[in-house]
């Protein structure tokens, strides 16, 4: 029942969708408000909006808000925010709520037409669709797991209408005895696909919800509010990924069973990366166990956490894109999203200086200028649009440990934006470290010719100063490529996952606006995060695809 021709699909995506009328598509990114917008939510929300404008058709956020022991506004208003970062602006923002009187009617009417039941199997800790993972980590099903695991079929599953409309009510007014009762689908007892095998259409739930307060005690499951209100709404093209495939003709049942208008589904992988959890479950426990700094923590693959970590729009834009057509369910790497977004910010990323404040060595510039010069130089060699920046030139600069070892006596090397210099003087210490360097200009010596290009300094003076900042630098958060259903991610966090570093960096750095990105030459691409700890510059480094900057 799983497999399926990959080849429409795939097809379908350069094409279009199957069906589709100009003006009159309809879909909808269906966000429930329990948690913050991930990179996979970005793809399903930019998969439903490059169709809708493709057709000139329409978007329609619609808050799935059925659960009202998880959701809160507080993430329906962050989740709107995070759309309008990857610009995704919909048509029309709705809630699933705004249709419990009507969904209620459609499940009276299944009941008062024998296709729902009520039960009281016990069901405390089942999942929808009973399956393997469930039996490996609880060891043991709930009742009703179990027996639809089996194709064993309730023992309420023949009671009369009277008796499940007596049974319903009782879970609407949120009896004590209505409480331990949920509403069933009758569909089948064992079909092959486990899907069909009685959906819970209905449970019931004390909690107050975020809306509508203590209306209701009962509330749709998604295997039914999906399908009613994407038809209610005039949706004409469900987005599903594609873990939800064994569920389609469930969602084909529900509708021709309450005799509503058909959708077609068009599904699409599920997104997941290595070495990174994308369950919400998961991340709030990362959040309520402080090993990140919140929701935005650029450890995570929230919105915010790619984002703040240097990830640009334009970049998850064409890798959402580029995925649309693939059905493979597989973990990708990091890497190809951070090679895209590279490329962006590569031509318009500004360029500065900084050196790394433990590897510091001291160089004196024979032939420099008296006290100091100033002269402006292009932000980007590349691209003048970039702007400007001051250099100052002085006989007295810093260049990195690194560079300094690698120098020769009598070596011609080129100081960048400045010009050639010949190595006159290393100073060691014992044990092989640089001291101090001292080299004589040659300005007229041509810089094709020199292997070595450094990156340095003006040493501060009562005059000038440079700008103290902190490299900042991520590891994943799990050292598990995968996670398993049943794995205790507590044995799979890193210890240790970030890493900072003291530098110096030219002044330019102090114009800087919080999530500005730059790039720090011969170091990599950074991004400003703000003043931190110790009022020092904080830039976050962002990774740019190669061979991560941390040995694993
Ligand atoms: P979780 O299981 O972590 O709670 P969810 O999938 O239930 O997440 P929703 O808010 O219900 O989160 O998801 C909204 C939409 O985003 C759904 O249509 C869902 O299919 C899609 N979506 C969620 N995760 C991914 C993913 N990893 N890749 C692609 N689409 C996703
Ligand atoms: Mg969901
Ligand atoms: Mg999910």
């Amino acid at each position: 029942a799983k497999a399926r021709d990959g080849s429409k699909t795939a097809s379908s995506f350069a094409l279009g969708l199957s069906h589709a009328i100009k003006g009159e598509v309809v879909t909808r990114f269906p966000p429930e408000p329990s948690g913050y917008l991930h990179i996979g939510h970005a793809k399903a929300a930019m998969l439903n909006q490059y169709f809708a404008e493709m057709y000139n058709g329409k978007l329609i956020i619609r808050f799935d808000d059925t659960n009202p022991t998880k959701e809160r506004t507080e993430f329906e208003e962050t989740i709107l925010e995070d759309l309008r970062l990857l610009g995704i602006h919909g048509d029309s923002v709705t809630h699933t709520s705004d249709y419990f009187e009507q969904l209620y009617q459609l499940a009276l009417n299944l009941v008062k037409v024998g296709k729902a039941y009520a039960d009281d199997t016990n069901s405390s800790h089942a999942m929808d669709i009973p399956c393997e993972c469930d039996v490996k980590q609880h060891g043991r099903l709930s009742q009703m797991a179990h027996d639809r695991w089996h194709g064993l079929p309730s023992r309420r599953r023949d009671a009369s209408i009277q008796e499940n409309l007596k049974w319903f009510t009782e879970m609407k007014v949120g009896s004590e005895e209505g409480l331990k009762w949920c509403l069933r689908a009758k569909l089948s007892i064992d079909d092959p696909n486990k899907a069909l095998r009685d959906p819970v259409i209905y449970r019931t739930n004390v909690a107050t919800h975020h809306r509508t307060g203590n209306k209701w005690k009962i509330y749709p499951t998604y295997d039914f509010a999906c399908p009613m209100v994407d038809s209610i709404e005039g949706v004409t093209h469900a987005l599903r990924t594609n873990e939800y495939r064994d569920r389609n003709p469930q969602y084909t049942w529900m509708i021709n069973a309450t005799s509503m208008r058909q959708v077609h589904i068009w599904d699409f992988s599920r997104l997941n990366f290595i070495y990174t959890v994308l369950s919400k479950r998961k991340l709030h426990w990362f959040v309520d166990q402080a090993l990140v700094s919140g929701w935005d923590d650029p450890r995570f693959p929230t919105v915010r956490g790619i984002r703040r970590r240097g990830m640009t729009v334009e970049a998850i834009r064409q890798f959402m894109l580029s995925q649309g057509p693939s059905q493979a369910v597989v973990s990708l790497e990091w890497d190809s999203i951070w090679v895209l977004n590279k490329k962006v910010i590569d031509p318009i990323a500004p360029r500065f200086w900084a050196l790394s404040k433990q590897d510091i060595v001291p160089v004196t510039v024979k032939g420099a200028t008296e006290g100091y010069i100033v002269r402006t130089q292009p932000k980007h060699k590349k691209n003048l649009a970039v702007g400007k920046k001051d250099v100052i030139y002085a006989p007295s600069i810093f260049v990195e440990q690194g560079d300094a070892a690698s120098f020769q006596d009598q070596e011609e090397i080129t100081l960048m934006s400045w010009g050639n210099a010949i190595v006159n003087s290393i100073l060691r210490s014992p044990s092989g470290k640089i001291i101090s360097v001292e080299v004589i200009l040659n300005l007229h010596g041509d810089f094709q010719m020199t292997s070595k290009k450094v990156t340095w300094l003006a040493a501060p003076t009562e005059q000038y100063c440079l700008a103290e900042i902190a490299l900042v630098d991520f590891d994943y958060l799990i050292t598990k490529k995968k996670i398993e259903e049943g794995d205790n991610l507590q044995n799979f966090v890193t210890p240790l996952s970030e890493f900072r570093e003291d530098a110096w960096a030219d002044a330019n750095v102090f114009d800087l606006v919080k999530g500005e990105i730059i790039q720090f030459e011969r170091k990599g691409y950074y991004i400003f995060d703000g003043t931190g700890r110790n009022n020092r510059l904080e830039f976050i480094r962002i990774p740019d695809g190669k061979a991560s900057s941390l040995a694993r």
